[in-house]
């Protein structure tokens, strides 16, 4: 995988194979550090990705990126307590799905 990535073959993040038949898995340039942050233009900024990840990455900063990933994580914490609760009330009252609840 390393030696695709080298070549330009393989997205730098993810290792996947680029392919233009998918739009997700095309292949894009991706500044490293985000030219709005200072990142530069030389080679060593820049990487090739699939356009999905480069669209995930956007201007983030590693750190940036951590955050986002903690927020996400909390929402799914909430959102599986929520599930249980839902579940939980609609037990309690004998409700369904598609059951003609009133
Ligand atoms: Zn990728």
């Amino acid at each position: 995988m390393a030696d695709a990535i080298t070549k330009g073959e393989a997205c730098a993040y993810c290792g996947d194979a680029f392919d233009m038949t998918v739009p997700g898995k095309r292949k894009t340039r991706d500044h490293v550090i985000p030219k709005s942050i200072g990142g530069g233009r030389s080679v060593l900024n820049i990487v090739f990705a699939c356009a999905d990840c480069n669209s995930l990455k956007a201007n983030h900063t590693p750190t940036s990126l951590r955050g986002l990933a903690n927020d996400v994580h909390a929402f799914a914490i909430r959102c599986r307590v929520m599930a249980d609760h839902v579940e939980r009330i609609m037990q309690t009252r004998g409700m369904t799905i598609g059951g003609g609840n009133d």
